[in-house]
């Protein structure tokens, strides 16, 4: 049985955080989709084709690596793509909270799915794409946080 894992987040856009998780996930799975979650009434600031371009150039050279987009629970896109974990990435105390809800939550809905923590490196725990997000619409450079495909 493979072992398939998804990375779900909303990656608007994706930041050397989120990186740097999944490669180092990468020798764990035999394959990790990246999930964009959509919520149609939503408004990103990077479009889901845009999210899905910035993903491919970034881990072109990983073929364990895919993205996929989906709308709605999570549990049932892992169920579509016959993934049995959650790949997440754990910054801080904050993190946590938010994330063993959310696991706890997954796993009385779905007890065969297991969310999987890897500790955020130091020097990546304070990036965020909101913090991202915030710095490109008020005209600042944000290149340090991003990987090379957006620069
Ligand atoms: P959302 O807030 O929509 O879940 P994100 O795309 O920010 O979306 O998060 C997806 C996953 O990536 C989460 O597990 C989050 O903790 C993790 N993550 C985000 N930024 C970082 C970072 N700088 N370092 C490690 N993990 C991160």
């Amino acid at each position: 049985m493979k072992r398939i894992a998804i990375f779900p987040g909303s990656f608007d856009p994706i930041t050397k955080g989120h990186v740097d998780i999944i490669s180092r996930a990468v020798s764990l799975f035999d394959e990790i989709i990246i999930a964009i979650g959509y919520n149609s009434a939503k408004k990103s600031m990077f479009t889901l084709e845009e999210r899905i371009s910035q993903i491919e150039a970034t881990f072109s050279d990983l073929p364990s690596v895919s993205v996929q987009t989906y709308e709605g629970l999570t549990i049932e896109f892992c169920k579509k793509v016959n993934a049995k974990y959650i790949l997440r990435g754990m910054r801080s105390e904050h993190d946590f909270e938010f994330e063993r809800s959310i696991a706890l939550m997954n796993t009385a809905m779905n007890n065969e799915i297991e969310t999987i923590f890897l500790v955020s490196k130091a020097e990546y725990s304070t990036i965020s794409s909101t913090i991202v997000r915030d710095i490109m619409r008020n005209g600042g450079d944000a290149k340090q946080f991003l990987p090379e495909a957006l620069h």
